[in-house]
């Protein structure tokens, strides 16, 4: 694996790379959710680059930029070990150079649920993704399910802005009890971290119950009545998958979202409904 750690290293070798060129952003502290990412790009792609970068763009002041959980010597060589082929690691001022001004606004799709509790996170996204894509220039890019939200924010950028990369979405690894891997997990003290399958169980049964012709009223009861009392619930709720408007019902191609704190952390989960 190659490292390219300034942007002219990077140029050189994304230049020769063969195609198809997948490419899978990270902010590194990587888990199997992340791999499971590297995996489906090495099986569909000739040559497979991941990034790690923590995106300062993201974070609002006072979020968890400085103590964002960081491993890079332990990034790269899992990272290897999957076969990546370039991991490009740019530093701050690369991305960022002095006087950096351009954005790129998420709009709508990126203003309710995590937009609405973190309203400058999805143009921070957007944009270093933007940017990334520019950079790498794959011909696929590999996002998760799990960011259900960021992965209809970056769909859209890419249809919006006539990016020419493939978006491919890889579904929820999880661990044993139904927790989706994150890399925020390792914040969560062992009572939180015992509470935190709750919060998948609680979907279920909020899914469980509108299949069963329950209103989204009492969905919610019942998916509270699952929920660790420890669990501070910020939204439960039902989205079309492709615009994030909240649904009425349960139906094709929708996705039950959940936000909620374990102690100081706050986690995201979501169930996509593929087809009933
Ligand atoms: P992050 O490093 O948290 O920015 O995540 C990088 C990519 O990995 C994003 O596309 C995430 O959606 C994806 N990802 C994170 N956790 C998981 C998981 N548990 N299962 C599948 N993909 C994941």
């Amino acid at each position: 694996m190659q490292l390219a750690a300034t942007i002219a290293q990077a140029d050189a070798l994304f230049e020769i790379l063969p195609r198809p060129v997948g490419f899978i952003p990270t902010m590194g502290a990587l888990h199997d959710g992340h791999l499971a990412l590297v995996r489906r790009a090495r099986e569909e792609c000739v040559a497979v680059v991941a990034s790690v970068f923590v995106n300062p763009l993201q974070f609002a002041a006072g979020e968890d930029l400085e103590r964002y959980p960081r491993d890079f010597e332990g990034d790269r060589e899992k990272l290897a070990r999957a076969g990546v082929d370039v991991l490009f690691a740019p530093p701050n001022d690369a991305m960022y150079p002095p006087g950096f001004s351009t954005a790129i606004d998420a709009g709508a799709i990126g203003a309710g649920f995590e937009g609405a509790a973190r309203p400058t996170h999805f143009r921070g996204v957007a944009t270093v993704v933007g940017k990334l894509l520019h950079l790498v220039k794959p011909d696929r890019l590999y996002l998760g399910q799990k960011d259900a939200q960021q992965t209809a924010v970056v769909r859209r950028m890419v249809r919006d802005l006539a990016y020419d990369a493939r978006v491919v979405v890889v579904p929820t690894v999880r661990e044993a009890d139904g927790l989706a891997l994150s890399s925020r997990n390792a914040y969560l003290n062992l009572t939180e971290r015992a509470a935190a399958p709750s919060l998948h169980s609680s979907m279920l049964a909020f899914r469980d119950a509108l299949a069963q012709g329950a209103s989204k009223a009492q969905a919610y009861e019942r998916a509270k009545a699952v929920l660790d009392p420890l669990a501070h619930l910020h939204y439960l709720d039902i989205v079309d998958a492709q615009t994030f408007e909240p649904l009425e019902t349960l139906r094709d191609d929708a996705f039950v979202i959940a936000a909620a704190n374990f102690g100081a952390t706050r986690l995201l989960d979501n169930l996509w409904i593929e087809s009933l």
